[in-house]
């Protein structure tokens, strides 16, 4: 996916077009631009590469894999990013992982969100925000809670006072047509209203909803997105339109 030749401007100019792309998707929808955030995911470069999209204007920046985001946090130190760990965190890396990060995007079981809430509670803030984890497809090999698990599972993570639950992200089906992904992210947003129709957990916010990646967030934003994670297409050539 990388092209260790690529320079500063085409990624300048991917970024660009992302946000004009994600702006005409959110005016579509008959939402503010500014209510989607974009996180660039970076797992396919190096820091060096990384480092040239936080200076193209990418703030948002999310790994899937606690070590890369680690040596990237690291090396882009004095760039002021904001990390978020959107891939599957194992906790025996959860210690090192809660002070470096915004908000960790792949909360799937009690056990990870009970060490994320102890560690997270010996950080100066005492805190870090997650994301729960669904699995709307139902797909045997991916992470996350089955819907019917989701309130149970919030119930269990309300009293967690290291771990504060903003929101729900999902994955579409691996290789679903952008009209299949929109009915997966229609069903994350009809599961998080009817949660809140049936009363959330004391201290549980379900605003934030993490869906969309570089071949169908325009259909996420249309469905409520408030964060897209879009990888690839900012690295690679954009043809032109
Ligand atoms: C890699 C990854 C993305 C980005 O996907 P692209 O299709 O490259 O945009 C988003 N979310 C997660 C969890 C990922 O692992």
């Amino acid at each position: 996916m990388s092209d260790p030749q690529q320079g500063s401007e085409q990624i300048v100019s991917n970024w660009q077009r992302l946000l004009a792309e994600v702006n005409e998707a959110a005016t579509k929808a008959g939402r503010e631009p500014a209510s989607v955030r974009v996180v660039g995911v970076s797992k396919y470069v190096d820091a060096a590469t990384t480092k040239l999209l936080r200076q193209a204007g990418c703030q948002e920046l999310g790994e899937s894999r606690p070590q890369a985001l680690w040596d990237k946090a690291a090396a882009l130190e004095n760039l002021d990013c904001h990390w978020h760990m959107i891939g599957s965190l194992q906790r025996n890396k959860v210690r090192r992982t809660v002070g470096l990060v915004t908000l960790i995007h792949s909360v799937d079981s009690q056990r990870l969100a009970e060490a994320i809430a102890a560690a997270a509670a010996e950080t100066p803030a005492g805190q870090v925000a997650g994301l729960v984890e669904v699995n709307i497809s139902g797909d045997t090999n991916k992470h996350g809670f089955a819907p019917a698990e989701l309130l149970p599972a919030l119930e269990q993570m309300a009293p967690l006072g290291g771990l504060a639950i903003k929101g729900l992200m999902t994955m579409a089906s691996q290789g679903s047509s952008p009209e299949q992904a929109q009915s997966e992210f229609a069903q994350l947003r009809q599961l998080r209203d009817s949660l809140r129709e049936q009363g959330l957990p004391a201290g549980i916010s379900l605003n934030e909803l993490s869906m969309g990646m570089s071949g169908d967030f325009p259909q996420a934003i249309a469905e409520g997105a408030t964060i897209i994670r879009v990888g690839s297409r900012l690295f690679s050539h954009q043809p032109d339109t």
